[in-house]
């Protein structure tokens, strides 16, 4: 297993959850499915929830580069339909396996209808009170729910199966679907046993990736369920994990009872897909490249002009440098969402956007240098060499040195910042000079000027009373006026300000 290996595995999965007509990604589906079933009931047997499962993902087969001819088809009632009436031609296990095929495509459909739009979760979720992270909205927010809803199915998962279709089930089925509706469906057979692969490997992807995440790094799933702990109640109007599982609980049902149905026909179990695979080893090789990436040049270019053969947009590649940035054990979810975008787009426009990625920037060094200086305090005696070479400090003052300059950049950043700000005028004078020039030249200051004209009539009132009291010598006035007229300064102020 070489690293381009480890590469390409994790582009695959990247490149295909970019595609932004899903609403929820493959895991997800698989997990609120059986949420819903652990809060409701199943609607199949224990040995049918392998198809039920995989059935749940099965209307975004073909979507893997983003575009589906057969989306609509896939996503309506009528191929559930279709399914049922391949079905009765079938023996069982067959028969029965397919039916509740036909209750999981039903389920996806109902998770979907929760999340689909602008108010579905992948759409409206912003992370980080919606700071600009340079990363595409929808992938980002759908991989990252995958990663959680496999963390919080973890175990149960593990126990499960998955009994995807093969393809020439599913041509009969599609010219059922075309029989019963009149709709032409082309049948091209090596297109759509190679969409069934992408389908079928991404979903297995995702699961290695989910899994690897929550057990060599579960700190930052947790700093992920921390951002997205609006994910059960949605991001508005309650289109979130919640909605979608009641939906489930009500629609995704079978045409028959299959609720005692026996089949040694269960499908592949998921845990040792986990354990065995290929892809699950990808991953360790990925993430131990990935933990060389910030030192070896050579690795990181072979991967970055791996993705740019590969991904067109700059958001893409960002997103492929975020997937790499989450197998990065030093790195928090925040900055590697942060620096993901950084090392695609560069910093920011805005001044204020661009402080919040330079302090993240700084937050990861810091951490580094730490653990380099702890290295070079508690050196052991046994590593001699150190004494000669010294790399182990030459290490840390190198972290130390980038840490600073990243803090004087940070500095110059916030002075540039406070530079644009418009300056407090300090005199009543001034100040009437700053409302007549805003009031002139800013639409916005325009339609305040009214407020700022009245307010500073009344400073003006304060302020001629302060000096009448003052020229009678009356304390208890004088005490009374100063107040006022600093109370109206204030209120003058905080209005120019808006
Ligand atoms: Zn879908």
């Amino acid at each position: 297993m070489n690293t381009r290996h480890a590469i390409k595995v994790l582009l695959v999965v990247l490149l295909a959850a970019a595609s932004p007509s899903m609403a929820w990604g493959p895991v997800s589906h698989i997990a609120l499915t059986y949420e819903a079933g652990v809060k409701s009931g199943f609607p199949v047997s224990q040995d049918l929830i392998g198809a039920y499962l995989a059935g749940s993902t099965e209307p975004d087969v073909g979507l893997d580069d983003g575009m589906s001819e057969d989306y609509g088809t896939y996503h309506s009632e009528d191929y559930a339909k279709a399914i049922e009436s391949v079905a009765q031609r079938k023996k069982s296990p067959d028969r029965e396996i397919l039916m509740a095929r036909a209750a999981g495509m039903r389920s996806h459909i109902a998770g979907d209808s929760a999340a689909h739009g602008k108010a579905g979760y992948a759409e409206a979720k912003l992370m980080f009170n919606g700071s600009q992270t340079g990363l595409p909205k929808h992938a980002t927010n759908e991989l990252v729910t995958d990663m959680i809803m496999y963390d919080r199915n973890k175990e149960a998962l593990k126990k499960q199966s998955l009994n995807f279709i093969d393809v020439d089930t599913m041509i009969e089925v599609r010219k059922e679907f075309t029989r019963m509706t009149g709709h032409e469906l082309a049948n091209d057979r090596d297109k759509l046993k190679k969409e069934l692969l992408n389908h079928k490997a991404m979903a297995l992807t995702e699961l290695s990736l989910a899994h690897h995440l929550s057990t060599s790094d579960p700190a930052k799933i947790d700093q992920m369920k921390a951002e997205y702990s609006d994910l059960n109640q949605g991001a508005s109007e309650g289109n979130g994990a919640n909605q979608a599982i009641t939906r489930i609980a009500e629609r995704a049902k079978p045409c028959e009872d299959l609720s005692n149905f026996k089949t040694a026909n269960k499908g592949f179990k998921i845990k040792n897909y986990l354990e065995n695979s290929l892809l699950a080893k990808s991953m360790q090789a990925l993430e131990r490249g990935a933990l060389k990436l910030t030192k070896s040049a050579a690795i990181r270019d072979s991967l970055q002009n791996f993705a740019i053969g590969k991904v067109g947009e700059g958001r893409n590649k960002a997103f492929v440098n975020f997937g790499v940035n989450l197998l990065n054990k030093d790195l928090t979810f925040k900055q590697a969402v942060f620096l993901a975008g950084k090392a695609t787009s560069g910093y920011p426009d805005d001044q204020s956007q661009k402080l919040a990625c330079l302090e993240i920037e700084a937050e990861a060094l810091k951490a580094e240098r730490d653990k380099a200086m702890a290295a070079y305090n508690n050196r052991p005696w046994w590593k001699f060499w150190l004494i000669f070479t010294q790399s182990d400090k030459k290490k840390y003052e190198q972290l130390e040195a980038q840490y600073q300059a990243k803090l004087s950049e940070i500095e110059n950043t916030r002075n540039q910042i406070a530079d644009t700000e418009p300056e407090i005028p300090a005199t009543d004078a001034a100040y009437n000079v700053a409302i007549v020039e805003c009031a002139a030249e800013d639409p916005v200051c325009i339609n305040v000027s009214a407020d700022l004209a009245e307010l500073q009539a009344k400073a003006e009132a304060a302020y001629q009373k302060y000096l009448a009291a003052a020229a009678a010598q009356d304390q208890t006035k004088i005490k009374e006026a100063a107040q006022e007229l600093e109370d109206a300064r204030e209120k003058l102020k905080a209005a120019a300000k808006q």
